[in-house]
């Protein structure tokens, strides 16, 4: 028997549309890329997104063809989320920090019809537009004002006069809610990136679960600050989640400095943002330098990569922000885990509750996931034992774009490449990604936990822990320490820090002390890139 509920299909467009007409008041604040603060809201967006779809049937863009974007956090490209996806095309955000030959590769794999791009990213742009035969149309997202004199683009299209040469009253078609919505390449840390490829319906579910209380618990009355680029796996979601919520939205444009971010925070009063553990660094460096506090901000989701525990702590104890670490992957759309207290943890002593919420959490309803030795057998969560974790959910992928590397699932499981445990209650915690983890006499080293040890030292501003070679072990602990600004230390005193926090057999071998950690694009450390540099390192 059918059930007899309606049958409407799960698009992008929904999401707009339901956040015009039923939160339609609600603001969106930009730091612009031009300079100024743009202020408009939800009901001006859904028309310029429609103005936009319109402009794009204009230039030729069909159902199912890509449009890439080069731009920072900003009310335009919001628009082009909507415009883009909900007509059906797929819209193709790309990481401007790629360098100029992966950008290249990119936008020649997705074939990209239209190229949108800020307007600190024109000599980008002019590369790509040598380089990209696919690309017919190349729109700078400004107004007449800011167009350049002269470029090598021929036929460069301005953004605002492609909604001004439009009328409202574009109907979003409706269409299988299973349709290509969106595209992003993971970083290629092995390999060339391979594009995730989310549909209308993995987004719109998405979107739902993590803004639920015990995701990134989204409401009405927040005012969202997303850090995390809307180039990076589609800001976490946030685009769609914030609306479909009628939280306030404030975007930080190109500023992601310390001081920048405080400054936006407080004169938007800013309640809940998100990021990886880098942009908080600079930020609550700045707030501690400065001797600050937030007025209004009062939680933050953290992932991408290991929330240093020393993080954590400050965040909470000096700040009274509540974090919550987060993880998941592009090819998870990307949330997975959140790690929440249970109502029980709020017994505990605060040093046993921060043990929960240092681990990567617990995963949100639409995601299985079960750990597994070489051989495939599930293992116990017992909150001990380590194993390669496996997902799977609606919105996780099954193939790459293009059919990369064929079919990449494992009886129907996805591996992360991550190693991790989970406890009884159900909270997973990453030792590392696989291709990180430290093997020594068969035994295997956690680096995250001998970094996040290391973060903890006042005189140490970041970490990485890699492994190099060792005649009798395989490999060793070599720890890549950046000081902070005067402190003063010395390998002797950071070994001493380690005795007793963890087995003899972890201690790190050597530190070596350098000005900056190589970062990728995504703002996480590179330490394929460490192993490289270090790969002759003599062990003491
Ligand atoms: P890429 O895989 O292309 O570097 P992603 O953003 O998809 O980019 O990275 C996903 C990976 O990042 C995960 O598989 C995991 O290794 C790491 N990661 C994400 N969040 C966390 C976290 N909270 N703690 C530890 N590692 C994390």
């Amino acid at each position: 028997m059918i059930g007899q509920m309606m049958d409407q299909p799960l698009l992008i467009s929904s999401i707009i549309e339901f956040a015009a007409r039923h939160y339609g008041g609600s603001e969106i604040v930009s730091r612009r890329v031009e300079g100024d603060m743009h202020r408009y809201t939800y009901r001006d967006c859904a028309r310029r997104a429609r103005q936009m779809a319109r402009a794009l049937e204009t230039l030729g863009v069909e159902m199912g063809d890509r449009v890439g974007t080069v731009a920072w956090n900003g009310y335009r490209h919001m628009e082009l989320y909507y415009a883009v996806s909900g007509s059906g095309a797929v819209l193709h955000t790309i990481n401007p920090r790629l360098h100029p030959d992966q950008l290249a590769y990119i936008i020649g794999h997705a074939e990209n019809k239209v190229l949108f791009f800020d307007l600190s990213f024109l000599p980008l742009a002019e590369i790509v537009a040598a380089r990209c035969p696919t690309i017919r149309h190349f729109v700078l997202m400004s107004d007449r004002a800011h167009m350049p004199d002269k470029t090598s683009i021929a036929n460069l299209l301005c953004y605002e006069e492609l909604i001004d040469g439009t009328e409202d009253g574009y109907v979003w078609p409706q269409f299988d809610e299973n349709s290509a919505a969106a595209l992003c390449y993971t970083s290629g840390t092995t390999g060339n990136p391979k594009g995730a490829l989310y549909s209308h319906r993995s987004t719109v579910l998405h979107a739902y679960a993590s803004a639920m209380p015990n995701a990134l618990n989204i409401s009405a009355r927040d005012s969202v600050l997303p850090v995390v680029p809307m180039f990076h796996v589609n800001a976490w979601g946030l685009p769609y989640s914030v609306l479909l919520s009628g939280a306030r939205m404030v975007y930080p444009g190109p500023a992601l400095d310390g001081k920048s971010l405080y400054e936006l925070f407080e004169a938007e009063r800013v309640t809940f943002s998100a990021g990886v553990p880098t942009v908080w660094l600079g930020l609550v460096n700045y707030a501690l330098q400065n001797d600050l506090q937030f007025s209004t901000f009062r939680r933050t989701v953290i992932g991408g990569a290991a929330c240093p525990p020393a993080m954590m702590d400050t965040l909470i104890d000096r700040f009274n922000v509540e974090v919550v670490h987060a993880w998941g992957m592009t090819e998870m759309s990307p949330l997975g885990t959140t790690a929440n207290l249970l109502a029980k943890h709020h017994e505990l002593p605060t040093e046993a509750q921060r043990a929960v919420l240092r681990k990567q959490g617990h995963a949100i309803y639409g995601v299985d996931m079960k750990i597994v030795d070489d051989a495939g057998v599930e293992l116990p969560w017992d909150g001990e034992t380590s194993g390669h974790l496996l997902v799977k959910g609606p919105w996780i992928i099954k193939r790459y774009f293009r059919d990369e590397g064929g079919d990449v699932l494992e009886d129907g499981w996805f591996p992360t490449g991550d190693v991790a445990t989970i406890d009884p209650d159900g909270y997973m915690q990453i030792t590392d990604r696989s291709k990180d983890v430290i093997k020594s006499g068969g035994e295997w080293i956690g680096s995250i936990d001998l970094e996040n040890i290391a973060m903890s030292h006042p005189a140490v501003l970041q970490a990485a822990c890699i492994g190099v070679v060792h005649p009798k072990w395989d490999e060793r602990p070599l720890l890549v320490v950046v000081r902070r600004p005067e402190a003063q230390l010395t390998r002797e005193e950071l070994l001493a820090f380690f005795a007793g926090k963890v087995a003899k057999f972890w201690m790190p071998d050597d530190v070596v002390f350098v000005d900056s950690l190589p970062m990728g694009a995504t703002g996480k450390i590179q330490k394929n890139r460490l192993r490289e540099a270090y790969r002759e390192h003599r062990l003491p």
